[in-house]
């Protein structure tokens, strides 16, 4: 059984919760209810990381009736970035994609992909260069550490339907 270790109220007050600026568009509805559940799973700890990250990333998740878009983000990099890559500001991305909305892919793979999603986040990765691949994992592992075996599972097995072997996201 999932285990909340906090209420759906408690989650949508924070910053943090993207539907505080995405609750007047249609198609969101299955990502947005999977972020917010992956947020009331994720221990104290972890929890406490992710919300000193909220101005440090922007959610992007476009609403399927959006068929084209030019965004502009503000920039987001943190001294970390700025080290590694001191000519390029970046804007860090959440993206989860409107494809996720369809009724034949399952819930707990929605819910895997916010978590794994959230966990790069919270783990400071750059997603960049060649520690990518090792991110992946370390993602994946503190995903895990959560408690999104179930999940997890469910992800596996939809890119293996897919005759896709190496998993993306
Ligand atoms: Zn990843």
């Amino acid at each position: 059984m999932e285990k909340y270790l906090r209420s759906n109220e408690e989650v949508s007050e924070e910053q943090i919760c993207p539907d505080t600026f995405l609750q007047n568009h249609r198609g969101v509805k299955r990502r947005i209810a999977a972020v917010k559940k992956v947020l009331r799973r994720i221990p104290e700890q972890d929890w406490t990381e992710l919300k000193k990250q909220t101005n440090l990333f922007h959610w992007f998740i476009p609403p399927t009736i959006q068929l084209g878009l030019v965004g502009r983000f503000p920039i987001t990099h943190t001294e970390e970035f700025v080290a590694k890559s001191p000519l390029v500001p970046r804007a860090q991305i959440l993206f989860l994609s409107p494809w996720l909305e369809r009724p034949e892919i399952e819930n707990d793979v929605v819910i895997y992909v916010a978590a794994h999603e959230i966990a790069h986040i919270i783990l400071k990765h750059t997603t960049i260069g060649d520690r990518i691949e090792k991110e992946h994992v370390e993602a994946n592992d503190l995903t895990k550490s959560w408690g999104f075996e179930k999940e997890m599972q469910a992800h596996k097995r939809y890119y293996r339907k897919l005759g896709i072997l190496k998993e993306t996201l």
